[in-house]
């Protein structure tokens, strides 16, 4: 049952004082339906009246000479009610007794019986006391009386019993609902602030304090991810920092090396010298493109970045970019696909810049694909979709948020080479953004990844900035 807190006080205070009323009142019902034979209270409350009428007769007769002309008027009213009547005088002489025993007798000198009397005084007409009359309740009636008598202090035994019982079972249901998960916050807190986050929350009912747990839980969550992510980023930079001056030595020792040999002038042969300079041209390229993506980067944090826009039509500008790519995969495994129905509209973009966001991602793609790479571009809602598909190994689920991140590079031994400073998306990003465009990521494990660039399109009407 949902109940909020608010409710579960209201209704605890209520059952307080409730449960105890109705526990009171169903042990009366069952007490006098069960341990007397006549019902009590109808025996009780008619019992009044056969006291006052028998206090009537004497009150009436009390200067008759013989009493026991009273006889049958007696046993009548005493009935079930009274086993004996007695009628004593001012003097203590026992002036009538319904069992014709003790008239003419003393009442100081009878033995107490064991079944007490009940004793109400007699009244003249002239408002005088003339003598009393002592009954003697039969049993049932005796007990119902002396249960009358016992009764308040039963109401309060067992009310204060119940409240009792009552107090143990809604500390232990409030305890329950309202104590434990505080605790448990209390202790999750505890477990936070002394940096442990590897715990979950257990309290999770559907109230106030259970959406609370949750909604701590899920901070929890997030700060474990935000956490595990920033160990990663350090990781990273330490990483980065590793493989820049890695990537940065192997070339240039293979530069030096290659650089000493043909100034030592052992190499006379032009086509082993022509080799030489070839390779040395391909490590200073490397070295640059490397430089070039830190370059960049520095800058864009720095916010020193500008890109430099001019006009032009798309489907020259897909052309210049992905048309020239064909060659570099000719001689490949990998299928190089486009579609060349390219939209032709109008785009504000940096050439150069949207042709290095192409370009890294065409590349990271020949890293992972297995067959193919597939570009196509069309139109929607004034962006202009450039589409770049593979059919490689995926990204997981959980990494795909944080690829476009700066260092962040998805499990090191996905790929054989070490390349790669888990800048390119970052600075790829920065770039698109930069063209208030958008950059998205789709991808399936084992099947396959496609990389969306949305670039805006220049409405003619428009006028450019
Ligand atoms: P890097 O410069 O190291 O390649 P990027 O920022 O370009 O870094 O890419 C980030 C990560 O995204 C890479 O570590 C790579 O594992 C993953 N990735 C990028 N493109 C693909 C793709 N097409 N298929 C699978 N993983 C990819």
């Amino acid at each position: 049952m949902k109940l909020s807190i608010r409710s579960k006080l209201i209704f605890s205070f209520l059952s307080l004082l409730i449960i105890p009323l109705i526990v009171v009142v169903l042990t009366l019902l069952v007490l006098n339906g069960g341990i007397f034979n006549v019902p009590l209270l109808e025996n009780v409350a008619h019992i009044d009246t056969v006291t006052t009428d028998i206090v009537n007769i004497f009150e009436a007769n009390h200067n008759v000479e013989d009493l026991t002309v009273i006889d049958e008027e007696i046993a009548k009213q005493k009935q079930n009610y009274f086993n004996r009547v007695l009628y004593v005088d001012t003097d203590g002489n026992i002036r009538y007794d319904s069992e014709h025993l003790l008239a003419g007798k003393d009442i100081s000198e009878l033995i107490v019986e064991e079944v007490n009397f009940l004793t109400y005084d007699v009244i003249s007409a002239n408002n005088i006391a003339v003598g009393k009359v002592m009954l003697q309740p039969t049993l049932p009636i005796a007990d119902a009386l002396d249960f009358i008598l016992f009764l308040p202090t039963l109401i309060m035994i067992i009310f204060i019993v119940t409240i009792m019982a009552m107090m143990l079972i809604l500390s232990k249901i409030l305890s329950d609902g309202i104590l434990k998960p505080l605790r448990e916050l209390n202790a999750a807190a505890d477990r936070i602030s002394s940096g442990d986050l590897d715990f979950e929350m257990t309290y999770k009912k559907d109230d106030e304090l259970g959406k609370l747990c949750i909604e701590f839980d899920r901070m929890r969550h997030k700060l474990k991810n935000s956490l595990d992510r920033q160990e990663k980023y350090e990781q990273s930079r330490k990483l980065l920092l590793a493989s820049v001056s890695h990537d940065l030595r192997t070339p240039l020792t293979s530069v030096k090396g290659y650089v000493e040999a043909l100034q030592d002038g052992i190499i006379t042969d032009e086509g082993t010298k022509e080799r030489y300079m070839q390779v040395i041209m391909e490590h200073t390229n490397k070295l640059n493109e490397l430089i070039d993506d830190l370059f960049i980067f520095s800058k864009m944090e720095l916010g020193e970045f500008k890109i430099d826009v001019e006009n032009i039509s798309s489907d020259f500008l897909l052309e210049s970019l992905l048309l020239p790519k064909e060659m570099e995969f000719k001689d490949t495994n990998i299928e190089y696909i486009i579609d060349k129905h390219f939209p032709e509209e109008l785009v504000r973009v940096d050439k150069k810049r949207i042709g290095q966001v192409v370009d890294n991602i065409i590349h990271n793609a020949s890293k992972f694909t297995n067959s193919y790479i597939k570009v196509y571009t069309d139109v929607e809602k004034n962006y202009l979709r450039i589409f770049i598909e593979d059919d490689g190994i995926g990204i997981p689920k959980d990494e795909l948020p944080f690829i476009f991140d700066q260092f962040y590079k998805v499990d090191k031994s996905r790929t054989s080479t070490s390349e790669g400073t888990g800048l390119g998306l970052a600075i790829s990003k920065k770039l698109v953004i930069a063209h208030r465009g958008r950059i998205s990521v789709k991808s399936e494990m084992n099947e396959g990844t496609t990389f969306k660039i949305e670039l805006p399109i220049i409405q003619l009407e428009q006028p450019t900035e």
